[in-house]
């Protein structure tokens, strides 16, 4: 799952970064509206979580502008300004939540769950294939009832596939999906961390439950 935090406290946007980055979500953070569009504009998120009152272009602005030609993207509003009128006309706007702030770290994880695993029902906070399961609240995944000791990119890909069950996933949507522009960024090929994850699945399960179908990508569950 990649986020995108636009807020121009640089403490708090790094703050809520670095948290959501240790539950395994790549994030990248930008702390101006113009620079925010700019980014919207070339890189696809999952999730957008935007501050209103910004530098440059509002956030307002941000988010109707994004709008005019992307209707999937979902977007957070997180702010200051607890008027109803503000949140109407947010939620007018286009944005899919709104959270005011001062907010609980663990309120916000959980309208990120909700918001990025809207095709799951709420019950569904552990997704499920055969012996393999992740835990979308504690963000950790377990194989054979064993929890696996995996990095964030290796999380995030295992989270992905198994959102997506039975269907087959390229390369370069993983790379859409799972990964941000922090420092590590393109240190390793992708193909390195998806071989490191398929080996520690493989020790646990005694087999390995991704599969390449060739010229689609990387499938997980699904007829064999
Ligand atoms: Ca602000």
């Amino acid at each position: 799952m990649k986020l995108l935090v636009i807020e121009d406290e640089h403490a708090l946007c790094d703050t809520i970064a670095r948290n959501l980055r240790r539950l395994a979500y790549s994030v990248d953070c930008c702390y101006d509206g113009d620079k925010a569009l700019e980014l919207l504009s070339v890189e696809k998120y999952d999730l957008v979580l935007l501050d209103l009152n910004l530098p440059g272009k509002d956030g307002m602005t941000v988010l109707r502008t994004l709008r005019q030609s992307d209707q999937e993207t979902r977007v957070l509003i997180l702010s200051a300004r607890s008027d109803v009128e503000d949140k109407v006309e947010g939620l007018d706007a286009g944005a899919n939540d709104y959270l005011e702030k001062p907010f609980h770290l663990a309120e916000l994880e959980a309208r990120i769950r909700s918001l990025t695993l809207r095709q799951f029902t709420q019950q569904d906070v552990i997704l499920t294939c055969g012996e393999l399961s992740f835990d979308t609240r504690a963000r950790t995944a377990a194989a054979g009832g064993e929890i696996l000791t995996l990095t964030r990119k290796e999380t995030g890909i295992l989270e992905y596939l198994l959102i997506n069950q039975g269907r087959p996933v390229s390369q370069e949507e993983l790379m859409e999906h799972v990964w941000d522009n922090s420092v590590d960024n393109f240190s390793n090929s992708i193909r390195v961390h998806i071989s490191v994850l398929r080996k520690k699945l493989r020790a646990v399960l005694g087999y390995d439950p991704i599969r390449n179908r060739i010229g689609e990508g990387y499938l997980i569950g699904g007829e064999r």
